[in-house]
């Protein structure tokens, strides 16, 4: 084989933030930097894009499923199932069903799930990722991911199937590295976070769950290493996780406001955040007024949108917008009916929020934030090429 070769590992760990990180040990004799990484406002269906682009928010157009656009609403046909009883529709198996049929119906190839929305309002609603955003064209404004890199200059390269299971996505990154072709490999995890949600950071199955991870990288590890000259191992993840102290019925707040849903507002309840569309001048001073009673979460006024990077000039995701604080959930929300254990979604500042960023070398330019993420995988892949170029 050839001795220039060189391999750069993007490793993705859903949830598996660095208040986690930092109380395990996590292949400390490969790994000889670990760090904490500024998340972004909003859920994994932003963070991802932010990874994947090097962009924010309001740059790739990302931030949550949901946003109020009654014209290009695709869930019109949903409308009618508002009259069946709750019982029936708000089961998850069946709106899981729903989300299936729409999706094959639709042809959406990206994450696609309804949730929790009411029947009766959704058709109020468009859905942001019905796209794959590993796929070219997949982010919404058309950003080029770090795939579409790869792509735009014939590297080759691997990346999981994020539909797939986490020891699929192991098995195929394995073989993939054997066949000494590829330059760049992407691994997807989500499992932690949906671990984390249930039982938060210090539930019983963590140390378990961080093991499996680390045994597997290990074992990756070593077999790029036996199959190229160089391996740079790149692992990160998305944002952290904060335990659930407190639910909050803010919707049921709202609806004491005296407004019509639909005719003077529309909301979507997100799991840590409201977003309010105003349609009627009664509106915003009506729901300014309720939230400034409620002193579990704040508005987030333009200000922090804008430090936040989600300062989007079409106000597409909402007029205003209500952070809660650490901790607490607004339950019932358009997410879930249900409260949880722990949640992501905060203000990406706070020290449950901040994702990791680990690696076996010292990059020059250390990551703050999750848009380096992209830079740093560019740079070692073409690095990379360059040395196998000059060597050739
Ligand atoms: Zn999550």
């Amino acid at each position: 084989m050839s001795q220039s070769k060189k391999i750069t590992i993007g490793v993705f760990i859903d949830a598996f933030g660095w208040d986690i990180l930092k109380n395990h040990s996590f292949l400390d004799d490969i790994l000889i930097t670990k760090k904490p990484v500024e998340s972004v406002l909003g859920y994994s269906a932003t963070c991802v894009p932010t990874i994947l682009t090097g962009k924010v928010p309001q740059e790739h157009g990302h931030l949550s499923f949901y946003f109020y656009s009654p014209k290009t609403s695709p869930f019109k046909c949903l409308r009618p199932l508002g009259l069946l009883p709750k019982s029936i529709v708000n089961r998850g198996r069946v709106r899981n069903l729903i989300s299936k049929i729409l999706k094959k119906l639709y042809g959406y190839t990206g994450y696609f799930q309804i949730y929790n929305m009411p029947f009766k309002y959704i058709h109020l609603f468009d859905y942001s990722e019905k796209n794959d955003i590993y796929e070219r064209g997949g982010i919404n404004n058309g950003t080029p991911t770090i795939f579409d890199f790869m792509r735009d200059r014939s590297i080759p390269f691997h990346k999981s199937d994020w539909r797939k299971d986490e020891t699929v996505n192991f098995n195929a990154l394995i073989s993939e590295l054997k066949k000494k072709e590829i330059r760049f490999a992407y691994l997807y995890w989500a499992q932690m976070d949906s671990i984390l949600h249930d039982e938060t950071k210090d539930g019983s199955h963590i140390p378990a769950k961080i093991k499996w991870y680390e045994d597997r990288l290990r074992k990756a590890y070593e077999t790029a290493r036996e199959n190229y000259e160089t391996v740079e191992l790149f692992i990160f993840s998305d944002h952290g996780m904060c335990t659930i102290t407190e639910d909050c019925d803010l919707m049921k707040q709202i609806e004491t406001a005296g407004l019509e849903f639909g005719k003077d507002y529309v909301a979507v309840y997100d799991s840590t955040m409201a977003r309010f569309w105003f349609l009627s001048d009664k509106a915003r001073p009506a729901i300014e007024a309720v939230l400034k009673k409620e002193t579990r979460g704040r508005i987030l006024i333009d200000e922090d949108l804008k430090r936040y990077h989600c300062h989007f000039a079409d106000r597409k995701y909402g007029d205003l917008f209500f952070l809660m604080h650490p901790g607490k959930l607004i339950c019932p929300s358009h997410m879930g009916e249900k409260t949880i254990g722990g949640m992501h979604g905060y203000d990406p500042t706070s020290t449950d929020a901040l994702a990791i960023f680990a690696s076996n070398i010292k990059p020059e330019n250390l990551p703050q934030k999750l848009t380096d993420h992209f830079k740093i995988m560019a740079d070692s892949v073409l690095s990379g090429l360059e040395t196998e170029k000059a060597s050739a």
